[in-house]
């Protein structure tokens, strides 16, 4: 059977309403209606230090007919946020225990943060995460990377073009000793993201339905899943990743 290699829209950095910061109504049923309506074929649910909403969205992206990958958005104890992206949700789940065991237990506090909010596939709330999602995990960035990979998972550092929360703004450089698999923009490619050597992807990092899909990456694959998805990171057999 011949290979069907074509280009796959993908908004890989979304935020359900388990993030403090995000709006109420980003359930992953709408977040998944709206990234129907954007004609996106990949997408991946990212809370900060949390996927408990990903058992509801995995479920559902199979019914309704969208490639969506188990993904976490996890500060490390620099505070740089690294988009972590899995092949299973068993794996984003062993991800999440070693992250929570490296957050400083402290409460959410929801009036100052925001509520955290676990739903079902069908928008009803199952219950409020108690933890403060919107700390830092013990991890330095070099083993939080290497405990994401030890999962399977492909980690793209976060927004390294904005002032907050990422490798440049928390560093000031990307470290050479950090095994990154991507480096995620939000406007134009910086030079030092061409100097990195590393694929570049933009997201949208949609905290509200409406910016789903407004930031996109173009790959060019045999098929929608992780490991596509990694080959086109690093440019093998023809396969990319493009940002318009
Ligand atoms: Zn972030
Ligand atoms: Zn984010």
């Amino acid at each position: 059977m011949g290979k069907t290699r074509k280009f796959f829209t993908a908004d890989l950095h979304i935020h359900s309403c388990l993030s403090p910061c995000a709006e109420l109504d980003m359930t992953p049923k709408r977040i998944i209606q709206r990234a129907l309506d954007a004609e996106l074929d990949i997408i991946a649910i990212a809370d900060h230090n949390s996927c408990e909403n990903l058992d509801a969205a995995v479920g559902l992206a199979g019914k309704m007919g969208i490639a969506l990958l188990p993904a976490m958005e996890i500060a490390s104890a620099e505070e740089v946020h690294v988009l972590a992206l899995f092949d299973t949700l068993q794996a984003a789940l062993g991800m999440q225990e070693r992250v929570y065991a490296g957050l400083p237990g402290m409460e959410n506090d929801p009036v100052f943060w925001g509520e955290q909010v676990v739903v079902n596939g069908e928008d009803e709330v199952l219950g409020f995460n108690s933890r403060l999602l919107a700390g830092a995990t013990d991890m330095p960035l070099n083993r939080l990377v290497d405990a994401i990979h030890g999962f399977g998972g492909l980690a793209i550092a976060s927004h390294v073009d904005r002032e907050s929360f990422s490798v440049i703004s928390q560093l000031g450089f990307i470290p050479a000793g950090v095994r990154f698999d991507a480096l995620e923009v939000s406007g134009p490619v910086p030079p030092y993201v061409e100097e990195a050597g590393l694929a570049a992807v933009r997201s949208s990092d949609a905290h509200r339905l409406e910016d789903i899909g407004g930031k996109k990456t173009r790959f060019l694959l045999d098929g929608a899943n992780l490991r596509e998805l990694a080959s086109a990171l690093r440019a093998e057999g023809g396969r990319k990743a493009v940002i318009d």
